[in-house]
């Protein structure tokens, strides 16, 4: 049940989406994986929403090059836990939120403990080998997730839903190059807020998902291409030839 409080905080959006709609929000748990230039706007419009529990997860610390895009850490953190950093913004933001933080990095082997209670997970991580494991353990657990990425004024953003749409191994079946790129910040907060969006959109069952579709954005004109997407049946990550695949009668 929304409190009287809950019902005015949120009254604007509630008049398009329905106290029903509010309350599902509140109940949602979002694993949000990447507290930098695409965690930092999602978490905010996260938390500005209602969502009743997020969990955000990071491994790395505040450096003075991250402030021209990860709007949650600011000059005073520099040297601090991001996630302690961030965490302590969207406290501020929305006391009603209940924050874990996690200072981890995602691996396959804790990717499945990390995200196995969420309704939903965010792909807001920065490296390939991470998105894999969060990628292959949505899939296990049947969780939606959502994958943005960027670089300089590019970003593309899709949702993956497991056992229906191409995941991100069929989508990247081999890992792009390079680690250090150079992003311009509203890039990012673009991107990070389309997967805010479709994340509010996914827990309240409003509007449609960029499910089999990839969303790529050029900041140079302002450009939008939407691409159609197909699940890869010789995938290694959500094939049908692995076991609990689509059809199988398995979990997945
Ligand atoms: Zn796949």
């Amino acid at each position: 049940m929304l409190s009287e409080r809950e019902i005015m905080r949120y009254s604007r959006q509630i008049a398009f989406i329905g106290e029903e709609g509010q309350e599902r929000l509140k109940a949602a748990h979002v694993v949000l994986a990447g507290t930098g230039g695409l965690g930092c706007p999602a978490a905010a419009y996260l938390a500005a929403a209602g969502v009743g529990r997020l969990t955000i997860i990071d491994s790395d610390r505040v450096e003075l090059t991250n402030l021209n895009r990860q709007i949650l850490h600011w000059e005073k953190d520099i040297g601090r836990e991001k996630v302690v950093s961030s965490g302590e913004k969207l406290g501020a933001m929305n006391p009603g939120m209940v924050i874990r933080e996690v200072c981890e990095t995602v691996t396959m082997e804790n990717a499945p403990s990390l995200i196995g209670q969420a309704s939903l997970v965010i792909d807001a991580l920065d490296n390939f080998p991470a998105r894999y494991a969060l990628n292959c353990a949505a899939l296990e657990y049947g969780i939606p997730c959502i994958h943005g990425a960027v670089s300089g004024f590019d970003g593309h953003i899709t949702t993956v839903i497991p056992g229906k749409t191409a995941c991100l191994q069929c989508i990247f079946p081999d890992p792009p190059g390079g680690s250090e790129f150079p992003i311009i910040g509203t890039t990012a907060g673009i991107i990070g807020i389309m997967q805010a969006n479709e994340a509010i959109k996914y827990l309240t069952g409003r509007g449609s998902l960029l499910e089999n579709r990839l969303l790529i954005w050029d900041g140079r004109d302002s450009s939008v291409t939407i691409l159609d997407l197909e699940r890869d049946p010789r995938c290694s990550a959500c094939g049908d030839h692995l076991p609990g695949a689509p059809g199988t009668g398995g979990r997945r």
